[in-house]
């Protein structure tokens, strides 16, 4: 697994958050496999999909991507509330991809899954309402509260730079999750949310 980002992709786009979206999608596209199945490659949706931006072609999991440079930090800035709150409710709520990344030198520093039954409405948090002046006003977005999340719920690929290469043990990890989430409905109910 190559830690480097592929900066020729993005010379053809000029605003940072598209060329840190085509930059990260493509990475996992390549680098990932499926944390829940173990089949080698992870498939990307077309582009403006709301539900998810991968799946798995062999077990049907959904994957939503976030990525983010610098530190990972305890929140992740998210879109709108109402719309990830309805997401996380669905029957195909998806499982959660973060990518953390260096701006400068375009490496990727951590990447983890956060499994689909720990990414829930509870670790969700609405921010204030857009002002009254703003072009959107009204419009409430939401944080993803990393520190909601208890450590076996964080499965790291990559972690501090440092590739968790065997497949293995991140597999098991899975499947340990998966099977944890069908004997217990509720983390939060199990005791493993704060
Ligand atoms: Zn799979």
């Amino acid at each position: 697994m190559k830690l480097a980002l592929n900066k020729q992709l993005a010379t053809n786009y000029k605003s940072a958050s598209q060329k840190a979206r085509v930059l990260t999608e493509h990475w996992v596209d390549e680098s990932v496999f499926c944390p829940n199945c173990g089949h080698l490659d992870i498939d990307k949706y077309p582009n403006n999909r709301p539900v998810a931006d991968f799946y798995c072609s062999n077990c049907r999991e959904d994957y939503e991507l976030k990525s983010k440079q610098g530190k990972i930090g305890m929140k992740i800035v998210d879109g709108a509330y109402r719309a990830m709150i309805k997401r996380l409710q669905d029957a195909n709520n998806p499982n959660f991809f973060l990518l953390n990344y260096n701006l400068h030198n375009l490496e990727v520093l951590n990447f983890l899954v956060i499994p689909k039954h720990f990414f829930v409405p509870e670790i969700i948090e609405s921010r204030k309402p857009l002002a009254s002046t703003a072009r959107r006003a009204g419009w409430v977005g939401c944080n993803i509260l990393l520190q909601g999340i208890p450590q076996t719920g964080k499965i790291f690929f990559v972690k501090n730079r440092q590739v968790e290469s065997r497949k293995k043990r991140c597999l098991r990890n899975g499947k340990r999750l998966y099977f944890c989430a069908r004997k217990m409905k509720s983390p939060r109910r199990a005791g493993c949310l704060t």
